[in-house]
């Protein structure tokens, strides 16, 4: 399997429909954690801690990543980190625990349709690479 770095470079930024429409869809399976109206958050397929979960908003609505954001979105950028904070609660991340938004293909994005990284479990390192 190609590394995060390979599939981020490799990814093209568009606003084709992405394998988060499917794991919406249930069309492919995932473990879902939290689900709402508007958002969903799931297990990520390779995990980088004991704890990595995905967060994404249910419609896209063109935020195919952060630097796409528009006045529209602020409603739901800021639902998507309440939710994290909800999920890591709910996970016993107590401790701590680090959220990322990859942007764009030096940011080692992969997935264009936007999506919060919550991962925790372990002690972080900074800066990150
Ligand atoms: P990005 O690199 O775009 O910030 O993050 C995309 C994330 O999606 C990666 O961490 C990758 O492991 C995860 N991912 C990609 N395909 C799937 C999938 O089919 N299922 C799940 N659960 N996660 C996926």
């Amino acid at each position: 399997m190609a590394s995060e770095k390979e599939a981020a470079l490799s990814a093209t930024p568009s606003d084709a429909p992405t394998i988060f429409d499917k794991i919406i869809s249930k069309e492919i399976p995932s473990t879902v954690v939290y689900e709402d109206d508007k958002v969903l958050a799931f297990r990520d397929i390779t995990p980088q801690g004991p704890v990595h979960i995905l967060l994404i908003p249910k419609v896209r609505d063109g935020l195919t990543g952060l630097s796409k954001a528009e006045v529209r979105h602020i409603d739901i950028l800021g639902r998507l980190l309440y939710t994290a904070k909800l999920v890591a609660k709910q996970e016993g991340l107590d401790e701590g625990f680090r959220i990322v938004i990859n942007d764009g293909p030096q940011g080692c994005q992969s997935v264009y349709h936007i999506h919060v990284h919550l991962i925790g479990g372990r002690q972080m390192n900074w800066p990150p690479g």
